[in-house]
């Protein structure tokens, strides 16, 4: 009953508790010298029997020696004592070190943060039933190394609708993002840069994503606005303008404009970034979303949901200033 609360994460709710298995431990007949609020019956121990007491007030270790032929009930206060919050320099995530979902959790996204996943040979298999289309091939990135673009239905099922899942999941939880509806998701399509891992095998062909931009339908958004190149901080900015993030002094004006294209999800994998990757693949959703009618980010038909952040320089210099927002 009153054990309910303690369900969401055991091992950092059991701290409070370390007082208590020790004593419990070492009174084999004596009444528990140190249990719960007993005054009267402390007092009288600390005369009584000395020795429990030095023990169990000196520290909880000394107490293990004791009980090496009790249950392994003190054995979890010791690991609990690691289980700290802790924050991974390198993909940025928090999570409780010490506790095993929480590392393995850890373990997965950070490697998909820092390296990417992989499209396989099953993902490959699936590529005619999903409608998986090649919209570009042999593109070059900064290192000199080549990779192709494939492009799907968001919605897509199957093994590379499992794959893409996992991936907005790694993405999400690296931006911080919320999960995209079911309707977005229906009216979107994914962009993957893949390029191939080196192998030794010929036979087995592997490519690694080293991108990925959700492109989807939307109907309107709103122009950013340019900040005024002569500028005296007093008169910018009208309060007509919406401030899209505080940090940036990024603002917006209120109009919904028409605009086809919105881009709610852009992540580079942090090992490929500064390759290009994400600028080839914004340019091939203009180019190809919709079909017969490539888009220009110059003339404001292409707007992105999330404007900061590591893919807001990009996002900015690929739209040469014509890159508008508008709400998931
Ligand atoms: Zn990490």
């Amino acid at each position: 009953m009153s054990t309910k609360v303690k369900r969401t994460y055991a091992s950092r709710v059991r701290p409070p508790l370390p007082s208590s298995p020790p004593s419990t431990l070492s009174s084999s007949s004596p009444p528990q010298p140190i249990k719960r609020k007993r005054p009267f019956e402390e007092a009288f121990s600390t005369t009584n029997i000395p020795p429990p007491i030095k023990r169990s007030k000196s520290n909880s270790k000394s107490q293990s020696k004791l009980k090496s032929t009790q249950k392994p009930l003190t054995q979890l206060h010791f690991s609990l004592d690691t289980s700290v919050l802790r924050t991974c320099p390198l993909c940025d995530l928090s999570y409780t070190k010490g506790a095993p979902a929480d590392e393995d959790l850890h373990k997965s996204h950070c490697a998909r943060v820092l390296k990417g996943m992989e499209w396989g040979r099953e993902e490959e298999r699936e590529r005619g039933k999903a409608g998986v289309e090649e919209v570009g091939s042999g593109v070059r990135l900064k290192d000199g190394r080549r990779g192709r673009i494939v492009c799907f239905r968001a919605d897509v099922g199957g093994r590379i609708g499992s794959k893409l899942t996992t991936l907005l999941g790694t993405v999400n939880l690296a931006l911080s993002s919320p999960p995209l509806t079911q309707a977005i998701l229906q009216a979107s399509k994914a962009y993957l840069m893949l390029i191939p891992i080196p192998s030794t095998n010929s036979s087995s062909h592997r490519e690694k994503i080293v991108g990925c931009v959700l492109a989807q339908h939307i109907t309107t958004a709103m122009a950013i606005a340019s900040p005024s190149p002569s500028s005296t901080s007093q008169t910018l900015p009208p309060r007509s303008l919406i401030p899209i993030d505080p940090t940036t002094s990024l603002f917006c004006h209120p109009h919904p404009l028409p605009t086809p294209l919105g881009v709610p999800r852009l992540f580079v994998p942090s090992t490929h970034r500064r390759q290009g990757i994400a600028t080839h693949l914004l340019t091939a959703a203009a180019k190809t979303f919709v079909h017969g009618c490539p888009l220009d980010p110059g003339k404001g038909e292409v707007a992105f949901s999330q404007p900061t952040g590591a893919g807001a320089g990009v996002m900015r210099a690929w739209g040469r200033g014509g890159v508008r927002i508008y709400e998931e």
